[in-house]
């Protein structure tokens, strides 16, 4: 067994490739992944590679299984993770979040005391909205800014959360991003995602790329450390508001689908894994066993949001996005913003921001009460959005000592 480890590493160490990173990423330091040595059984990390995170074979170019163990390929001395003999011998990994079964007794009256819970309220909003290009508006009528929306959700969320017993954090509190980037210190860096990406570099792509880098990337990495070594969260909300392809945004084309999903971070491609980064950090999520914790409040929250709001699942129609665990509302798809964080992420998407009713109730803003929306009363779209979170957490953390 050891022979068959050890002539692995020779044959990948022989072909030692320069690391590869995405846009503003450091090297990895691999040496991190030693917490997990002896973890995870073969049958289980091969399990969770096809299943979730690196289907169709994606991850065959970088990492060998043997045996004993996976040969994982870095720029330097390829990684060996070591395998548990099998699932029952199988050591516990230390992560610093806990899952709910490792969260404190709750207490009378309190059903999420203990839990530790990050919400990132996606996107910028304010004045960055048009810049993000999560900006639309009809004639006279309200621009819909899907940063400020989530805001607000987030902040109908903060003290109803609290009253019940959890500790909440805000990656951001107003319409202004966290990072200190702007994107006139990201040309050097946009030119080389261009490069990477063998697109034509002129005056205009390299501002749009800037910005893209500023808000999509610098941005999102600064939440994430923010979540990852100050925060140290047991759960990341990320909340969202989805959207259909609206065309021009001062004329944009408002529709009649409706859905709602929800995302973990999985289905990496083996383009994406030949970033060195992105090959860390699938693994990273891999081994901490985020998935089972991940699944589990995603099976709540879709139960909970689905009799909030009546929406039916979303169906992807591109191969980057992949269903998982037989819950038709969860998908697993590689995007920065779920992959960053290290501990379990429910990434939310509900509502379609250019439908016609779903534009009738953002116009309507928040109200207490009900209002009428195509022959139904409904609540203000903040609340039901609020609504459907708490009463999912609600369903997954109460009762646990139970
Ligand atoms: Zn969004």
């Amino acid at each position: 067994m050891k022979r068959l480890l050890l002539s692995a590493l020779l044959l990948v160490s022989l072909h030692p490739a320069e690391a590869r990173l995405s846009p503003l990423a450091t090297p990895p330091d691999w040496s991190r992944l030693n917490v997990y040595q002896g973890t995870i059984s073969r049958t289980d990390f091969v399990d969770l590679l096809d299943r979730v995170y690196a289907p169709n074979g994606a991850w065959h170019d970088y990492i060998t299984v043997t045996e004993a163990g996976a040969v994982i390929r870095t720029s330097g001395e390829p990684f060996v993770l070591r395998f548990a003999p099998d699932r029952a011998s199988a050591k516990a990994p230390v992560n610093s979040w806990r899952p709910r079964g490792g969260l404190p007794h709750e207490e009378p009256g309190k059903p999420l005391e203990g839990l530790r819970i990050a919400i990132d309220p996606g996107h910028i909003g304010g004045p960055w909205a048009q810049m993000e290009e999560r900006w639309f508006k009809i004639g006279n009528t309200k621009p819909v800014t899907e940063g400020d929306m989530t805001l607000k959700v987030a902040k109908l969320l903060v003290p109803r959360l609290e009253a019940l017993g959890a500790e909440v954090m805000l990656t951001r509190s107003k319409a202004w991003p966290v990072t200190s980037t702007r994107p006139g210190q990201l040309t050097k860096a946009a030119r080389a995602s261009l490069e990477d990406k063998k697109a034509d570099i002129t005056a205009e792509s390299l501002q749009k790329e800037s910005e893209r880098l500023f808000y999509r990337v610098a941005e999102i990495r600064r939440r994430a450390k923010l979540v990852n070594e100050t925060f140290r969260p047991d759960l990341v909300l990320c909340l969202h508001f989805n959207a259909e392809a609206w065309g021009d945004e001062k004329n944009p084309k408002l529709l009649d689908e409706n859905h709602l999903h929800f995302l973990v971070t999985g289905s990496f491609s083996a383009s994406e894994l030949d970033y060195e980064d992105q090959r860390f950090e699938m693994l990273t999520k891999l081994l901490n066993r985020s998935l089972s914790e991940e699944v589990a409040v995603t099976n709540a929250l879709s139960k909970s949001m689905t009799a909030q709001t009546g929406l039916p699942p979303y169906l992807y129609r591109q191969a980057n996005a992949i269903r998982i665990n037989g819950n038709p509302y969860l998908w697993a798809r590689n995007l920065l913003a779920n992959r960053l964080f290290t501990c379990p992420v429910v990434y939310v998407e509900p509502y379609v921001m250019n439908n016609k009713l779903v534009f009738d109730r953002i116009q309507a803003g928040d109200y207490d009460g009900r209002k009428e929306f195509g022959g139904a009363m409904r609540k203000s779209i903040y609340r039901e959005y609020a609504d459907g979170i708490v009463d999912g957490l609600l369903a997954y953390y109460s009762k646990r000592s139970l």
